[in-house]
């Protein structure tokens, strides 16, 4: 295949059945370093979803029939294509969601491992043969695709997000109609547009993107032909698919929001904590589902620690996405600014202190905040129960183990957890009691393609990743044979 330029792959028209189309209206993408627009999307409109469903009903007569062999042949065929384009996806990703260049070409290589791993899942899909029950009878249990599946993505991860989804869903044998993120469609276009070239057949993956989720979510869950909604996104959002999907008893997966504690207990290497902090927190300018939301301080290296963490935090170079050596870009948009605001206002109000001040930087334009360092939280303030989604650090201090450990589960939400400490017997104790998906021990980078990723409570329901993955993908069909 010829390579293609970031042009030729930045396509603004929504892709379904193997088409692309203009549609009637079109909505605003903007680069939230410039606000500058950097492109005009197609908007679907209720016609256009149920064409993308009629489409991936269609094509799934033919795609599950496949063999294993030859769906993971086409997704390896797209991995290659992907990694191929890494540095135009990643500037198209920059462009669109403000992200440092090099961290949006680590996100397409992470996005393009769940292509990879699935590719060779597709052959790892078992059954069982089950004990006779009595003479003559046979019990076969098989798995089957689950259908044509629903996905709604969030703009945070504007590649990883869809091919998480995807990739599991195709291998399975699975066809999809994705709505993409209004804020960051021209990721998921990019990615129909390899697929396209690959020759993922057409109806396979279908492209929406639409301003009115609200018509999207809707038309879908109320179609009898879409058998699974797979939802990435908040909470709130979460919730209220999650009622829409019960009118048909439609199958859910939802990877919702976060409030993960990191927690460094009096044993902790502080250095190796910091670092691992550091990684965790400002990826993505803090705008991460398993950022670390509280942090959780045993009270004798409470000082330590916080000195080491304000001299790293100095340290980070926040800036225009596309300039070499920048560490951290915009906040997405003015919304996600003033929320930051909101949030430091209120805990400091509330007796909090300021041992870093950031904020704001309207020098180099309105979306950008610089990394802020407050302490003296406690977990009753509105920063410690919301998602902060910003480049704001939040630290509490605590006495014992047992705190610690009660003051991490005290929220709706147990999607990751993070603890810092060097006693094994600690370590086991601790892995053990947070209520958490996924739980990094002296770990900040948590996710890749070979973990299951999901949470707990009200952080979602089901896996991404892993051989558990496609589970989700498939349904469990029991063959019980007589007379033989
Ligand atoms: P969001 O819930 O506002 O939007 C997510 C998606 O849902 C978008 O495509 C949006 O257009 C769509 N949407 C919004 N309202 C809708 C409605 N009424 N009906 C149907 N679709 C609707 O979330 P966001 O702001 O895009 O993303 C940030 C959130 O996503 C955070 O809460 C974050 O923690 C969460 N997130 C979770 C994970 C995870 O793996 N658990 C990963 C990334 C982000």
């Amino acid at each position: 295949m010829s390579k293609l330029s970031r042009d030729e792959l930045l396509s603004k028209a929504m892709y379904i059945n193997g088409n692309w189309l203009q549609g009637d209206a079109t909505f605003d993408v903007s680069n939230p370093a410039s606000g500058e627009v950097v492109g005009q999307v197609a908007s679907a409109s209720q016609k256009n979803v149920e064409q993308a469903i009629d489409a991936a009903h269609k094509a799934l007569q033919s795609w599950r029939r496949c063999t294993a062999e030859q769906r993971g042949k086409k997704l390896r065929q797209w991995y290659d294509a992907i990694m191929e384009h890494q540095q135009p996806l990643a500037e198209i990703m920059t462009l669109e969601q403000g992200k440092p260049v090099a961290e949006a070409a680590g996100e397409i290589a992470y996005g393009a491992s769940f292509v990879e791993w699935f590719a060779e899942e597709a052959r790892r899909v078992r059954g069982d043969i089950l004990p006779l029950l009595s003479e003559g009878q046979q019990t076969r249990v098989i798995k089957q695709p689950v259908g044509v599946v629903g996905c709604i993505t969030p703009w945070n991860f504007p590649n990883a997000m869809i091919t998480r989804k995807v990739a599991p869903a195709l291998a399975a044998g699975c066809t999809v109609v994705v709505k993409p993120p209004s804020l960051t469609p021209l990721s998921a276009l990019a990615l129909a547009v390899l697929a396209e070239k690959v020759g993922i057949p057409p109806g396979v993956i279908n492209i929406v993107p639409t301003d009115d989720a609200k018509m999207f979510s809707e038309t879908l869950c109320s179609n009898e032909k879409v058998r699974k909604l797979s939802f990435t996104g908040s909470t709130k959002v979460g919730q209220n698919l999650m009622r829409l999907c019960a009118e048909n008893v439609m199958k859910v997966s939802l990877e919702l929001g976060g409030n993960a504690p990191f927690i460094v207990f009096d044993d902790a290497d502080l250095d190796v904590a910091v670092e691992q902090f550091i990684a965790c927190k400002f990826r993505n300018a803090g705008q991460t589902c398993i950022s670390a939301n509280r942090v959780l301080v045993q009270k004798d290296i409470h000082d330590a620690f916080v000195g080491k963490l304000s001299a790293a935090m100095k340290e980070l170079k926040i800036g225009d996405g596309m300039q070499d050596g920048v560490d951290m870009g915009p906040l997405i948009n003015q919304d996600a600014v003033e929320k930051a605001q909101e949030l430091v206002r209120d805990a400091l109000e509330q007796g909090a202190s300021c041992e870093l001040e950031g904020g704001q930087r309207t020098d180099i334009g309105a979306l950008f905040y610089a990394p802020e360092l407050l302490t003296g939280i406690r977990n009753d303030m509105k920063i410690a129960n919301t998602e902060i989604f910003a480049p704001v650090v939040a630290v509490q201090r605590f006495d014992t183990e047992d705190d610690g450990i009660q003051l991490a589960n005290d929220t709706e939400y147990g999607l990751a957890a993070y603890f810092c400490a060097s006693s094994v017997q600690r370590i086991h104790r601790v892995s053990e009691a947070l209520e958490a998906g996924l739980v990094g021990i002296n770990a900040g980078a948590i996710s890749n393609a070979l973990h299951p990723f999901g949470g707990m409570k009200q952080s979602g329901i089901g896996r991404e990743g892993s051989h558990y993955g496609i589970d989700e993908y498939l349904e469990i069909k029991t063959l019980i044979q007589g007379n033989l």
